[in-house]
């Protein structure tokens, strides 16, 4: 089978890590055969200065055809500067509206072989395999009205709206109570309902579906500011954690923690499957979680395996190679267990690899994988 698959590099540390997870794709092309044609388009700081707009129209079409896009990360000093309505035209929040990728899943993994770099008790992060499944498509980075204006009284006033309709808060429960049920785990759903309606209402719908459809999958609610000290007490007894769009946004960043760094955490947006006709595939972007990183941007040392493992999800998810990503998740680990990290990963004292050392090194363990 032949997959397609549009880049989008994108600002500052963006197109180094891109680079490097599309060097690994090619290794699954020339090595398994896989066959993915990768179609390199600009986005960002840099589409702007070739074309006058942050993504050209006929690409931002195209991410709805193709069967994964690859994004690297926005922002920056450089995108600072496009103008507002180049930059409302390519947000990455009207990408994953337009794509319809209301389901987030970000991975986060304890890796017994970055110990030494940790902050966290070795004990603590051994064995942590947590999913987060973050609504990506509504909630208060949508919701309206919206926006900054003068007040009755004459004060400058800064307005955003927590929103959810039922129907979106049933699709993504449902989607982590399935993944739950993959995973052979259990779900524990984040909110603030406490002091929000809006999560009252979250609560009550993901009762609901619990207790209609999945009274198999034990379900357990847990208010947001309890979560964020438990995933630092004992995050190993979360399995699948459903949240809402900036619940997840945050709380994927802290438990980002446990693996190391920023650096090392994958992401995957899903759609709802298409309909018949088209393989019933789910539209799909693949980014790491971290953003632009200006402070390291351009110097060849950012650490490229969310970028990597970002890929590893594209190629369980849409590329129907789930051995080709457990084979690649392990080389991952091999890199790192034989010492090579970047500079966000290293023990004080040891020296660094570069972006590209770190996925020579991943390559390498392919290959050992490979012939073994
Ligand atoms: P950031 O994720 O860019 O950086 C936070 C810190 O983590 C920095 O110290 C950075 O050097 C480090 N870091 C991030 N990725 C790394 C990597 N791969 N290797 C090593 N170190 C890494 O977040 P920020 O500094 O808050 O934001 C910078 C810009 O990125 C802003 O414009 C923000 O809006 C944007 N942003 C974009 C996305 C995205 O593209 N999805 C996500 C978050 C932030």
């Amino acid at each position: 089978m032949s997959f397609s698959m549009i880049v989008l590099p994108g600002d500052g540390i963006g197109p180094e890590v891109t680079r490097e997870a599309v060097r690994v794709l090619d290794w699954f092309g020339t090595h398994q055969g896989l066959d993915v044609t990768v179609r390199h388009e600009l986005y960002g700081a840099t589409a702007y200065h070739a074309h006058s707009v942050a993504i050209k129209e006929d690409v931002f079409a195209d991410l709805t055809e193709v069967d994964a896009v690859l994004f690297g990360a926005t922002g920056g000093p450089e995108y600072d500067e496009i103008p507002k309505e180049a930059k409302r035209n390519g947000n990455l929040l009207r990408i994953r509206q337009h794509m319809e990728v209301f389901a987030n899943l970000r991975p986060v993994i304890g890796y017994d072989e970055l110990a030494d770099t940790i902050s966290m008790k070795p004990e603590a992060i051994h064995g942590v395999d947590m999913m987060i499944v973050r609504e990506l498509n509504g909630g208060i980075y949508f919701g309206k009205p919206r926006g900054i204006d003068t007040s009755p009284n004459g004060f400058e006033r800064g307005t955003n709206t927590l929103v959810y309709e039922t129907p979106e808060i049933e699709r993504i429960t449902r989607f982590a109570f399935e993944l739950a049920k993959q995973r052979g785990g259990h779900l524990h759903s984040i909110d603030k309902s406490n002091v929000l309606e809006t999560h009252q209402l979250w609560r009550k719908v993901v009762t609901r579906i619990g207790a209609e459809e999945y009274r198999d999958i034990p379900l357990e609610h847990m208010i947001v500011d309890n979560c964020a000290m438990q995933i630092i007490r004992d995050p190993k007894q979360f399995d699948v954690m459903l949240a809402d769009n900036m619940f997840g946004d945050i709380l994927s960043d802290l438990a980002g923690g446990i693996s190391g760094s920023l650096g090392m955490l994958p992401s995957a947006s899903l759609s709802a499957p298409n309909d018949a006709g088209d393989r019933g595939r789910r539209r799909a972007l693949y980014e790491p979680v971290h953003g632009s990183a200006p402070d390291i941007a351009g110097q060849g040392v950012a650490n490229p395996l969310g970028a990597i493992l970002s890929l590893a999800l594209a190629l369980e998810l849409s590329f129907d190679a789930p051995d080709a990503a457990k084979m690649l998740r392990r080389a991952v680990r091999g890199a790192l267990a034989k010492g090579v990290r970047t500079p966000d990963i290293v023990p004080n004292g040891h020296d660094a690899a570069s972006t590209t050392e770190m996925t020579d090194a991943v390559l390498s363990e392919l290959q050992h994988l490979h012939n073994a």
